[in-house]
């Protein structure tokens, strides 16, 4: 606006002064050199041809003005035009014919260090533009990285424009490696075939499908996996182009976390019919025991009453006798259910650990032989005795034997389970359950004891958190190792008891009832 203002004289003026701040103080030093050079050159070599020295000034007047523009393009002229004039005066030249060639080679300087000017003043300004454009693409990059989604841009074919920093985290791939390739590698099988059918749809009908709507789609890491993200596409016109931004949302914790919840959803619901059967087996307990309690009455009544009979009949006595036995059995049977299903309180007292475990054996015989597994107990009934609720205790030791034999279930090979006793430190005794199974699995080893932790579709992952929970109430430890017979080992400690009147019940802190 000023510069329209001022008169062309005032405007060259201007333009001079600037042609003349702009180059450096190097720039007039290169003219003078390589006006200085060319002099050399033609010293050198002499007259080679006609103009030799003149088209050398002309050459390093060019060249000063390539690199320096206006003001160092005229030094260099001055100089060679001065500088040539003497030589050529020198050499005996013409007058006339050196002054011509002076001017001429004056003017085409002149005309040189003008266009060196333009030059420079064009790729200072493409410089200047170059710059913008990269200060403008930083901010932008700078803008996108905060976008809190994922964001991609894209063209009109697919192309991968941008790429922000979440989606960088998102998809697992380098800025670098995205960009110019086309936006199908961030996508699994269906949805490839599907994008390019949107895009060529939209292209050509102009009909929306996608665009604005936001969906659940699946994305495809750079690792392979498969995600679900929720994808909304916006369209941006730049001029004649147009782009598409997709910013995408990874779903794949909140999925993690539906999924968690629906499972243990299931999982209470499991917990809550197991209980109800409790309660109704117990119920049913109850009510059995009734008849029962009449039946063993009756059963007695009749006994008497053969005794009384003459002549007598012993093998009718016997028999009643045996019939009352089996019905008070049974009512011992239902007596321990129930206790067992109603959960009681710990009633921690001094257990023979043999008789512990044979009624063990008793429970899980059957199970062992129908599944071919060789259960081996201690060959020496051991002596000692344990301070722990007998019912409880039993329950881990059940719990351990079934995990290792559905670990032997499918496992191929010896199929046997041992169990040890051994003394332990500070008056402990040490119950170890091992198997020669394929041992526990890898995934599982740090989760082993957290509750709904479980390798089988049947399982509730329950046993081992329980069971832990109890022997630690028992004042005890239950961890695992590995075993030498090939599978898991679980080992637990109890509180030996000395003898046989150390039954206080309870013995472990503040877990007596
Ligand atoms: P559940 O038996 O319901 O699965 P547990 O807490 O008793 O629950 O066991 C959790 C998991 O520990 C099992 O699913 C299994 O993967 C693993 N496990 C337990 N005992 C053994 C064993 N003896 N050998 C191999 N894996 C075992």
């Amino acid at each position: 606006m000023k510069s329209a203002l001022l008169s062309p004289f005032q405007q060259t003026i201007s333009a001079f002064r600037s042609a003349i701040a702009s180059a450096s103080w190097s720039d007039y030093a290169f003219a003078v050199l390589a006006v200085g050079a060319a002099f050399l050159i033609y010293a050198a070599f002499g007259r080679v041809f006609a103009y030799s020295l003149d088209l050398l000034c002309l050459l390093a007047v060019l060249i000063a003005a390539l690199r320096g523009g206006l003001a160092p393009g005229l030094l260099a002229t001055v100089i060679a035009v001065a500088a040539g004039l003497a030589v050529e005066l020198r050499q005996n030249e013409p007058f006339v014919e050196a002054h011509v060639r002076a001017a001429m080679v004056f003017v085409l300087g002149v005309v040189g260090a003008i266009g060196g000017e333009n030059r420079k003043r064009l790729s200072r300004t493409a410089q200047l533009a170059g710059d913008d454009i990269r200060e403008r693409e930083a901010h932008l990059q700078s803008i996108l990285d905060t976008v809190p989604n994922a964001m991609i841009v894209i063209d009109e074919k697919g192309t991968i424009e941008r790429f922000s920093r979440t989606a960088e985290e998102t998809f697992g791939y380098d800025r670098s490696e995205t960009i110019g390739r086309n936006v199908r590698m961030l996508m699994p099988p269906p949805y490839v075939n599907q994008h390019d059918r949107y895009l060529a749809d939209y292209l050509r009908t102009g009909v929306r499908r996608v665009i604005g709507v936001g969906r659940e789609v699946e994305g495809l890491r750079k690792d392979g996996s498969v995600f679900p993200m929720e994808l909304s596409i916006g369209e941006v016109r730049m001029g004649p182009q147009r782009m598409f931004t997709g910013f995408a949302r990874d779903l794949s914790k909140l999925r993690d976390a539906e999924a968690r919840q629906r499972q243990l959803q299931q999982e209470l619901a499991h917990v809550w019919r197991l209980n109800s059967l409790g309660e109704f087996a117990s119920t049913i307990a109850h009510e059995v025991n009734q008849p029962l309690a009449a039946l063993s009455n009756y059963l007695r009544g009749a006994r008497s009453l053969a005794l009384d009979a003459t002549p007598p009949n012993p093998r009718l006595i016997d028999a009643l006798s045996r019939a009352g036995d089996q019905a008070l059995r049974a009512g011992e049977i239902i007596r321990r259910t129930r206790s067992f299903l109603r959960r009681e309180g710990t009633d921690i007292r001094s257990e023979k650990l043999d008789i512990l475990l044979r009624e063990v054996e008793a429970l899980t015989e059957m199970l062992a032989k129908d599944r071919n597994i060789r259960v081996v107990y201690p060959a020496d009934p051991p002596d000692a005795r344990v301070m722990a609720d007998k019912v409880q205790v039993q329950q881990v030791l059940l719990n351990l034997l079934r995990n290792a034999f559905d670990a032997l279930q499918l496992h191929e090979g010896r199929k046997e389970v041992r169990i040890s006793v051994a003394p332990a430190p500070q008056e402990m005794l040490l119950v170890k359950v091992e198997d020669s199974g394929p041992g526990v699995s890898p995934d599982m080893l740090d989760r082993l004891f957290q509750p709904m932790s479980t390798t089988r579709a049947a399982g509730m992952g329950l046993g081992l958190s329980i069971s832990r929970t109890i022997i630690e109430d028992h004042g005890g430890r239950l961890w695992h190792e590995s075993s030498p017979l090939g599978g898991a080992a679980f080992c637990l400690t109890l509180r030996a008891a000395t003898n046989e009147g150390d039954d206080k019940s309870g013995g472990a802190d503040g877990l007596h009832h």
